[in-house]
């Protein structure tokens, strides 16, 4: 091939190309990672390539053929490695580098080996090409490998790229496939046609979608908290399972952020939670650290790639402990931040662990010794038993399989059953019988409790269509609602359908509510419970005695009946307990409320307060919650 003078428009553009991502790279702040590193090794390399493609060009033209010898040569060794950086990089955004260890970086650089070999001979033997005495450009008959060596690498990325396609979002997907699809015909139209010198032009093209789609710092990291974003966490984390990676998530959880809103404002709490992102990223390196949300973050170690790893882990939980026992400064303010900390050992421990679990705060925190609550890997079982708990509310509930039970409430006026509480059941195919009180809470916790409460009620409604208890003295029935139903807006609705669609006037129903300082303080709670009153719901008022219930809100919200708790009774053993007992009783009927007791199981406890005044009663002595037939047939019993 001689004579022929080549067309380097395409070069100069893909270096304009090249060096507009290198300043676009250089300054856009990032977090250091190892990816960046591979992309600005490919803009270095796209740059370098065209570079020595324009001066081989130049230097022909000139008539200098030894230097034109050197660039053409830079120019073949470039491509290849630039092919082979790609193959690294598509490697770490799948999450593959994760596995690799030095032997697999000495395997994967043969190819690369190989062609610096070749190139570093071709310099002095030619037989690949070369610009001869003339500056022509001839191309040797072994040309073809160093093509060859690139496909392996070109194909080698491909192959990696399908099978990780589900790892990787799909606009991620169709940036590097279409770019791919540009780089290849680049390749083939410069195969063909030789004065086109287009394939770094497409590769800067490359570079420039991946600036967009992969560099762009805004789209991994937040903002306001200076870590990686919690999309890039899930994404990582779910590569870490899949591949069974030996890494260990720290996940730490603020608890008490609520509380420290009434101390700062908006801007300090932003503050305060960037400050606590930045202590973390001192301790473990920037490009560990994830938001999982404003107020919950996650450290991400390879426990493989460190040395004595369980020292490390130890000297940072001992870190972080220190950080969290001391005051943070915001602005003049300081303030104190209680944290939950657990550290899960990947693969072994995530089996059966939602990251909803890991990361939840739960109720009934203790801070009182520290700042810092540790829970570690073998406190990894309560997690896994309460995701499994999660797991058979919500079976539960879309099976409608929770199962309701009667326990009777006997009249001391006209001495027979007239009523009954529903108390709800589950008895899981996996977990067997729960009591409810483990799973109300979880429910509670995971935003369940609202369906829950629907399908104790349509149990409950259709209990009375099949049943018709009022035939056999039962004048209503009670049923529990949490007080987190009714942050449920449409519950006055949803109860009315179910009222309706059964047949069972409203009047048959009376709802136990346990009285919490956040619920009745708070308008949303308050207003729902005004509809429903409104509809024509009766209230009791439960675990009278425990908790917040006081004399004020009974007397403010008006209701019916009210439930002593089985604790005040079970005290009542001597004088002092009595006494309580009976004043309890006394206070209540004095401002005309129907009392109730609940846990009456001996005929004494039953004596002392029927004594004192109590109009119903609830407890072993009479029956334990029955289920439905059962329950009908006590009624029949006792009636008959
Ligand atoms: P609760 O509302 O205080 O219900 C009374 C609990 O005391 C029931 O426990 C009942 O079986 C038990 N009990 C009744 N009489 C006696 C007695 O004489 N001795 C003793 N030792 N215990 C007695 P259970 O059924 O395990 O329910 C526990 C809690 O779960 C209930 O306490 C209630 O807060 C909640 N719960 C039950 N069903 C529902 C429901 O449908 N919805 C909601 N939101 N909570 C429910
Ligand atoms: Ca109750
Ligand atoms: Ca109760």
């Amino acid at each position: 091939m001689t004579g022929m003078t080549y067309n380097n428009s395409y070069d100069i553009a893909a270096v304009m190309l090249s060096v507009c991502c290198i300043l676009y790279f250089a300054l856009s702040k990032r977090i250091r990672h190892f990816k960046h590193t591979l992309y600005a090794m490919l803009c270095g390399c796209v740059l370098i390539g065209s570079l020595s493609n324009i001066s081989a060009g130049a230097f022909a033209a000139a008539g200098h053929p030894i230097a034109a010898n050197i660039a053409i040569n830079l120019y073949f060794l470039v491509n290849v490695l630039t092919m082979c950086i790609f193959g690294l990089y598509i490697q770490c955004i799948s999450g593959y580098l994760m596995n690799w260890h030095k032997k697999h970086y000495l395997f994967y650089s043969i190819p690369a080996d190989i062609t610096a070999v070749l190139i570093m001979s071709n310099i002095f033997l030619h037989f690949l090409f070369y610009y001869d005495a003339d500056c022509n450009y001839i191309r040797g008959k072994a040309f073809l490998i160093l093509h060859c060596l690139s496909a392996i690498y070109l194909v080698h990325t491909v192959v990696v790229l399908l099978k990780n396609v589900i790892f990787i979002q799909k606009r991620k997907i169709a940036c590097l496939l279409s770019g791919l699809g540009v780089v290849v015909t680049g390749i083939i139209i410069q195969m063909l046609f030789r004065q086109l010198q287009i394939q770094l032009f497409t590769e800067a093209i490359m570079l420039t979608l991946m600036a967009i789609v992969f560099e762009n710092a805004s789209l991994e990291v937040d903002p306001d908290l200076n870590v990686y974003k919690r999309k890039e966490f899930l994404e990582y984390y779910k590569t870490a399972c899949d591949l069974k990676r030996e890494m260990t998530l720290i996940a730490v959880s603020l608890v008490n952020t609520e509380q420290l809103l009434s101390t700062l404002s908006g801007e300090e709490k932003a503050a305060a939670f960037r400050g606590v992102c930045e202590k973390i990223t001192k301790h473990v390196s920037h490009h560990n650290v994830y938001a999982y949300s404003t107020e919950k973050y996650a450290v991400m170690l390879d426990r493989s790639n460190v040395k004595n790893y369980s020292i490390v882990e130890n000297d940072l939980l001992i870190a972080l402990e220190a950080m969290f026992n001391q005051s943070w400064s915001i602005g003049e303010k300081k303030v104190y931040f209680n944290a939950l900390v657990t550290v899960i050992h990947l693969p072994d421990d995530v089996e059966n662990v939602t990251l909803e679990s890991v990361f939840h705060r739960g109720r009934n925190l203790d801070f009182t010794d520290s700042n810092m609550i540790l829970r570690d890997h073998k406190d990894v079982d309560i997690l896994r038993k309460r995701t499994r708990m999660l797991n058979a509310v919500r079976r539960a509930c879309e099976n409608q399989s929770f199962l309701v039970y009667y326990q009777p409430i006997w009249s001391v006026d006209t001495q027979s059953i007239v009523s009954a509480e529903a108390l709800v059941r589950m008895d899981d195919p996996e977990l067997g019988f729960i009591p409810p009180d483990e799973f109300i809470s979880a429910a509670e916790e995971y935003g369940l409790i609202s369906a829950l409460g629907e399908i104790v009620l349509e149990k409950v409604c259709q209990f009375c269509a099949a049943y018709h208890p009022e035939q056999y003295g039962i004048e209503w029935i009670e049923l529990n609602v949490s007080p987190y139903q009714l942050g449920d807006a449409n519950i006055v609705q949803k109860f009315a359908n179910l009222l309706q669609k059964y047949n069972v006037p409203v009047s048959f129903i009376n709802l136990e509510l346990t009285e919490t300082v956040d619920v009745f303080r708070n308008g949303i709670f308050v207003d729902t419970l005004k509809q429903l009153r409104e509809y024509g719901f009766t209230f009791s008022m439960d675990d009278y005695g425990t908790g917040y219930s006081n004399l004020a809100n009974l007397m403010s919200n008006n209701y019916r009946t009210v439930k002593i708790d089985k604790s005040l009774l079970w005290k009542a053993t001597d004088k002092a307990g009595l006494d309580f007992l009976m004043i309890t009783v006394n206070q209540l009927k004095s401002i005309k409320l129907q009392v109730l007791q609940e846990g009456v199981e001996t005929k004494e406890q039953l004596d002392i307060i029927t004594s004192f005044g109590g109009n119903l009663i609830q407890g072993y002595y009479f029956s334990k919650p029955l289920p439905a037939g059962e329950f009908i047939a006590y009624c029949k019993r006792l009636a008959g």
